[in-house]
């Protein structure tokens, strides 16, 4: 999708401050971090959202929460614990309509969320 913004820093013509990456994944550090970790991580092929990439039943979905618990494992929080949130349409506040995940963790996180 030529203007998606996370289509963008996949092609690499918007910069990030990548984590990890996978054959079919990027994690990249929020913009405006929420958290001492606050990582996305996305496919690199475009799914608006959680529920198109769950019904792509490719495997895809898996290698994203693969690759974020390996984003909590580069940043240190896998053993204090980290939070994986999909914030999915308007009500849940999802701004981006290419999936992703925050990874969150370093700090202690209130539940429930806001
Ligand atoms: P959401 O509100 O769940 O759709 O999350 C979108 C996230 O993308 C927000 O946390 C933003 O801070 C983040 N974001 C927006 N633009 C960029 C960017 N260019 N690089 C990294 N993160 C971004
Ligand atoms: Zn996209």
């Amino acid at each position: 999708m030529s203007e998606c913004l996370f289509c963008k820093i996949v092609a690499k013509e918007i910069p990030a401050e990548i984590v990890h990456e996978t054959g079919r994944t990027l994690a990249f550090r929020d913009i405006t971090p929420q958290a001492p970790t606050h990582v996305l991580v996305i496919p690199k092929t475009h799914h608006a959202d959680a529920a198109t990439l769950a019904k792509a039943d490719d495997g895809l979905a898996d290698e994203v929460l693969k690759t974020a618990h390996e984003v909590a494992v580069i940043d240190g929080v896998s053993d204090s614990g980290y939070r994986i949130v999909f914030n999915t349409g308007p009500a849940a506040g999802q701004t981006v309509a290419h999936v992703h995940a925050h990874v969150l963790g370093g700090r202690d996180l209130t539940w429930p969320p806001g």
